[in-house]
């Protein structure tokens, strides 16, 4: 009869995380994975010459080694930061407006609100009373939030408790006029994919406080190494890692967790188990009904889930320069009404309405793709129900004709870029759908709105012995899916009394 100490369940960046701190604390942990590679979306698969990068496109909270983020010292906590190679992006993004603005942003401060100043000058006060703003306010919200202040009164954070349950848009309406400005101080709401009139401000102030402070990076040979450093080191450590091995059901017994069975109907006990599998597969496919707590049918029930993505992974034949691609991040955006544009996400259709990024890993690293070549990745987000009504047989040329689509409207703003395709790629809410079994294809988990953004979300154990690591149980992004695993996997062990 095999037992374990922990089992946890999906090597995503939580599942990884959470194994690889209960590991180094000397308990007896299997981490079992459906995938073939660790890294669930923090991994890379290869085409011809080039190995493309799934989906990082900006890592947050790195910092450099002179001023340390707080990802850096997970990661040395983990003892996997010797391993890795980050390399800090020189540019926060370009924001292309065809025919309207294209201007370049550098993740200084004060650059930021000089540039601003200089093509805004009517706003000059409000660009830096923004800064201001959100700068004293996201250090308020990291001592009341993360560090926990028990006398977190409003005397003593007045930013706190004015801005946590406004939205981006409530803020940004009450200083600037400019619809540009405004575009251009909230492009990162289509990394959590809810538009500023629905996003808290607290997201928002935590991303370019997040960015600002601790640069932009992305990691040499991409997110894959990452995910291959932590699981070496869960190995090295003594734990024990299966690919192609996921699990089907989760046991349960008056509340208690037992064990689990995996798809080759294999049974591994254990009590205590860490779930990286998103939250709904978890409790609806592999808890069950019968043993699902109400608790957890009621919040499944008024939680909607994001947004899936559309990705085009271009292995060009040409430097970045050809195309006209000068930053490494880029948004891409048809006009300044974001409202439209997250209307546009609940169609499958690409157009030139639709909001684009576009990532060039050269520009942070050259020898990200073989020389003389660079690698673009397009995304764009789309609800996954737009996909989900493909019939099978009309799949394969319904994403090459969308692909096309998204090339066409990329070419707007980087011209050429059809004539230098040598490899190509694509993926659709079904393909997240298949390699990370998340429902539609969601790649953000729930939707956050004010009312159940950071502030709200809890993640409690309702069935003894189980937790949830990963975006669904939390924020998304690798830093707070990254945290979220050594949180949980401390959680555990406090329980487990050691
Ligand atoms: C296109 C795209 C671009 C992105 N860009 C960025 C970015 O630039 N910056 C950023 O910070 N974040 C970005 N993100 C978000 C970030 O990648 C994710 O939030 C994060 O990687 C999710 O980690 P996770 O821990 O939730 O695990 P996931 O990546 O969701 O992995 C879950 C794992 O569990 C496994 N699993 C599921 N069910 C089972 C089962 N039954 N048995 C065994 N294994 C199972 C899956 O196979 C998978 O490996 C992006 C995401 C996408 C998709």
């Amino acid at each position: 009869m095999k037992h374990y100490d922990i089992i946890v369940i999906g090597a995503g960046n939580g599942g990884l995380t959470a194994a690889a701190t209960l590991v180094n604390k000397g308990k007896n942990v299997l981490l079992l994975e459906r995938h073939n590679i660790p890294g669930g979306c923090a991994t890379s698969f290869c085409r011809g010459r080039f190995e493309f990068e799934v989906a990082l496109h900006q890592l947050s909270g790195m910092g450099t080694p002179a001023k340390p983020g707080p990802l850096r010292s997970t990661l040395q906590r983990l003892g996997v930061l010797d391993q890795l190679e980050p390399i800090p992006m020189e540019d926060l993004f370009r924001l292309i407006i065809p025919g309207q603005i294209d201007m370049t942003l550098k993740p200084d401060r004060a650059d930021i609100i000089r540039t601003l100043q200089k093509r805004f000058p009517d706003e000059k006060t409000s660009i830096e009373t923004f800064f201001d703003l959100t700068y004293n306010f996201f250090t308020q919200v990291i001592s009341v939030m993360y560090l926990n202040d028990p006398e977190a009164t409003p005397d003593k954070y007045p930013l706190y408790f004015k801005y946590a349950l406004k939205s981006a848009k409530e803020v940004l309406d009450s200083l600037f006029q400019d619809p540009l400005l405004k575009t251009l101080l909230s492009p990162y709401w289509t990394y959590i994919g809810l538009p500023p009139s629905k996003m808290a401000f607290t997201e928002l102030a935590a991303m370019f406080f997040a960015f600002i402070e601790f640069l932009p990076f992305h990691l040499k040979g991409g997110s894959q190494t990452l995910s291959n450093a932590i699981a070496d080191k869960i190995i090295e450590r003594g734990g024990d890692i299966r690919f192609n091995c996921g699990v089907k059901k989760i046991i349960v017994q008056d509340n208690q967790v037992k064990g689990v069975i995996t798809d080759t109907d294999e049974v591994i006990y254990t009590n205590w188990i860490v779930s990286n599998a998103s939250k709904v597969a978890t409790y609806i496919d592999l808890i069950g009904s019968e043993h699902i707590p109400q608790s957890v049918v009621k919040e499944l029930k008024k939680s909607t889930l994001t947004q899936s993505a559309f990705t085009v992974y271009l292995g060009l034949e040409c430097k970045p320069e050809a195309i006209g691609m000068t930053a490494a991040t880029n948004f891409l955006f048809p006009h300044t009404d974001m409202e439209a544009v997250y209307e546009r996400m609940k169609h499958r259709e690409i157009t030139d309405q639709d909001a684009l990024v576009l990532s060039c890993y050269n520009l942070a690293d050259q020898s990200f793709s073989p020389p003389g070549t660079c690698q673009v990745a397009i995304v764009t987000l789309k609800y996954g129900d737009t996909w989900l009504t493909v019939p099978p047989s009309q799949y394969a040329a319904e994403k090459y004709r969308v692909a096309d689509a998204m090339i066409r409207v990329a070419e707007k703003a980087f011209p050429n870029i059809k004539n230098y395709i040598e490899e190509i790629e694509i993926a659709t809410p079904l393909t997240h759908l298949r390699y990370l079994n998340h429902p539609k294809g969601s790649v953000y988990g729930f939707e956050h709105f004010i009312k159940n953004s950071e502030l709200f979300i809890p993640n409690i154990s309702h069935i003894k012995g189980l937790y949830g690591a990963g975006g669904s149980y939390g924020l998304c992004g690798f830093q707070p899916t990254l945290d979220s695993g050594v949180l949980t996997a401390s959680k555990l062990l406090k329980d487990m009394g050691a």
